[in-house]
């Protein structure tokens, strides 16, 4: 079968299934398959497929159609122009947290801290893009920090991984100077933003009712540390910002910045 035989083929298959994206998961597929880049697969349509490359393929395509996420078929995901490692254990690293980056790039903070960092994309990121600051990633789950390190291994980053939960990890630190950056679950319970969200960690993104939960409980330890950070960034949907300028305000945080669903807050008195 030819690439463009089998992309055809797949394509109305994904496009059935009701994938948003057909195309683009075709050729991903078969840019990995054959390690070639995209113009080379599109430039090379009619290439001869092997048995075994279409089933490998078709294989692949049967997992998206039952709405896998592309990147656990892939085991890897593209964030802030690097690949990382993904495995179900982790949420799907998405492409609006790449705010996160580009506000700290702008700051520059001497000390960065990634609480949750699930696959460790954003503490590793933020080590690859401001190699002199000091980075701490702690996660609470051990097959999370697991991934983390290993990503961090592969790209080569000296970030440094911490198990537990929140802040508390932390508690003992003196945080001035510091900028914290947390994408914590803040999906309302019961709310599917998409099919592939079933096939990823409940607990990475479900936070209660109003889906703030943990940011409620993250601002209450940051109100009670005595040295505070100096910068807090965090992640949540639209509707979730203006709640949360209120309990950042109740911890002494004034919002100064807002980069789609990222916030940025510095404390109050500063
Ligand atoms: N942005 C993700 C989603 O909508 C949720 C991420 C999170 O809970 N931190 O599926």
């Amino acid at each position: 079968m030819t690439v463009l035989d089998w992309l055809v083929k797949s394509m109305r298959r994904l496009n059935e299934a009701g994938v948003d994206s057909p195309r683009r998961d075709c050729l991903v597929l078969l840019e990995d398959l054959l390690q070639k880049d995209r113009s080379w697969v599109i430039a090379h349509a009619d290439f001869e497929l092997s048995a075994k490359q279409t089933a490998h393929l078709d294989k692949q395509i049967g997992r998206r159609i039952k709405r896998e996420p592309l990147a656990y078929i892939r085991s890897k995901v593209w964030f802030y122009g690097r690949f990382f490692r993904v495995t179900s254990a982790v949420m799907v690293p998405r492409p609006e947290s790449e705010s996160f980056i580009e506000i700290i790039k702008a700051i520059k903070p001497p000390k960065i801290i990634d609480i949750g960092t699930g696959s460790g994309c954003l503490a590793i990121t933020a080590k690859q893009e401001l190699p002199d600051s000091e980075v701490i990633a702690t996660d609470i789950d051990d097959k999370a920090l697991v991934l983390a390190e290993d990503n961090s291994k592969r790209h080569n980053t000296k970030v440094r991984f911490i198990k537990g939960s929140l802040t508390e990890p932390l508690a003992n630190e003196d945080l001035s100077g510091f900028a914290v950056l947390t994408n914590l679950p803040y999906v309302p319970d019961g709310l599917i933003t998409s099919k592939e969200i079933n096939y990823e960690p409940e607990t990475a993104l479900f936070s209660g009712k109003d889906g703030l939960n943990h940011y409620r409980e993250f601002w209450s330890q940051i109100q009670k540390l005595d040295k505070k950070p100096s910068y807090i960034l965090t992640e949540s949907l639209e509707q979730q910002h203006e709640p949360l300028i209120g309990l950042a305000k109740k911890s002494g945080y004034k919002l100064t910045k807002t980069d789609i669903l990222v916030q940025l807050f510095e404390p109050s008195s500063s």
